[in-house]
């Protein structure tokens, strides 16, 4: 199948095109620079199937029709867009432009540059989020129970409660945008949304360094760094996660699965808290003990079960059919991968 992803020098990218190019699909994937366009190049250059690789460069999703080009070049039999590229940081200083801008404004081109230049695109995959489905009003309300139908109700008026809440407010309008499109201009494309919590895991993509770790990994690298070894961070209000090759696969299940057309992927291995990681790694990494909380130390407690949201994602589950990775072999594998950046 010849599938165009976007966003493929990210953490979650990387190991989509990873599994897509195992799988022997050929893939076009857009990055932002031709210094990253290179190190992908490079990094599949030894494998069997870097022929099915060509990277293109899109380097701002925010400018209107940021995806023309690509699209129209490698519209000929294109039949699956996977979209991932979305801000995921909170290093900008003006939310709109540096986050709600390239969010909406990235699903919206690609959605219409598709619609308009490539007519055999079956189907569209979008990394939406949890951030999408909850609400945060209800995080500490034992009778809600988030599903694949829940939505975020906060609109981008929301934006300046909190950098998590701009963040979320992202997601949530911008796949709100992709099921609007679908709805209302009937394209040749279905559309699945894959809604995943905090994903950890090993990386895939090629790091400058480990301050540009993504940011859902980054509670790791604080801990390996020693920031936790008086106190624990708190684990927030959230505590749901999967591993990066899970959600990754989730992707690639979305457009293997005919049935998954018009659903929301709800890709949930389970509860977790940063007591928990800083457990793990303790357990299996005693080079680090210097650096790490004792079972002693404070901080990172699950949330109460009493005073904490449900989820159910018994629908999602079924649909995908795969055995979620478990916490430990996650953590493990993503200190494993850590360990070549010289943490
Ligand atoms: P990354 O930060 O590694 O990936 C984000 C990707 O989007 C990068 O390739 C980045 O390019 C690209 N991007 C961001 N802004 C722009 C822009 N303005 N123009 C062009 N490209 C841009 O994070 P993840 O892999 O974690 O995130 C991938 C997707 O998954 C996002 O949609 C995110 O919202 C979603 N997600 C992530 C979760 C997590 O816990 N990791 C949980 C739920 C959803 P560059 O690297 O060059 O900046």
């Amino acid at each position: 199948t010849k599938v165009l992803l976007t966003g493929g020098s990210g953490f979650i990218a990387g190991h989509i095109l990873e599994q897509l190019l195992s799988k022997n699909h050929t893939v076009i994937t857009t990055v932002r620079t031709e210094e990253k366009a290179q190190k992908l190049r490079s990094a599949h250059s030894s494998s069997s199937s870097s022929t099915n690789l060509t990277v293109a460069i899109v380097p701002d999703i925010a400018l209107p029709h940021a995806f023309d080009a690509v699209v129209a070049e490698h519209a000929q039999d294109l039949e699956v867009v996977l979209h991932t590229a979305s801000p995921f940081h909170y290093r900008w200083t003006d939310a709109q432009r540096e986050l709600i801008e390239p969010a909406l404004n990235g699903t919206r081109g690609i959605l219409e540059a598709i619609h308009r230049d490539a007519p055999s695109v079956k189907r569209v995959v979008i990394t939406s989020s949890f951030a999408a489905i909850l609400s945060e009003e209800r995080l500490h309300d034992p009778q809600t129970t988030f599903t694949e139908d829940s939505w975020n109700p906060d609109g981008v008026d929301a934006v300046g409660r909190s950098p998590p809440t701009a963040y979320r407010v992202s997601k949530t309008a911008a796949e709100r945008l992709a099921w609007d499109f679908v709805a209302q201009k009937k394209p040749s494309f279905d559309l699945v949304t894959v809604n995943p919590p905090v994903v950890f895991g090993p990386v895939a993509h090629s790091l400058a360094s480990l301050e540009s770790i993504n940011t859902s990994n980054e509670r790791i690298v604080a801990l390996l760094k020693g920031e936790w070894k008086t106190r624990i961070a708190d684990t927030g209000p959230v505590g749901l996660w999967i591993d990066v090759r899970d959600a990754a696969a989730a992707h690639i299940r979305a457009f293997e699965i005919p049935e998954a057309g018009g659903q929301r992927l709800f890709t949930v291995a389970g509860r977790t808290s940063n007591r928990d990681v800083a457990r793990i790694v303790r357990e299996n990494f005693p080079e680090y003990a210097d650096r790490l909380p004792g079972p002693e130390v404070p901080g990172g407690e699950p949330a109460d079960e009493k005073s904490t949201f449900k989820y159910d994602n018994q629908k999602t589950y079924k649909l995908l059919g795969i055995e979620w990775i478990p916490i430990e072999k996650s953590i493990v594998d993503t200190v494993k991968s850590l360990k070549a950046y010289g943490i």
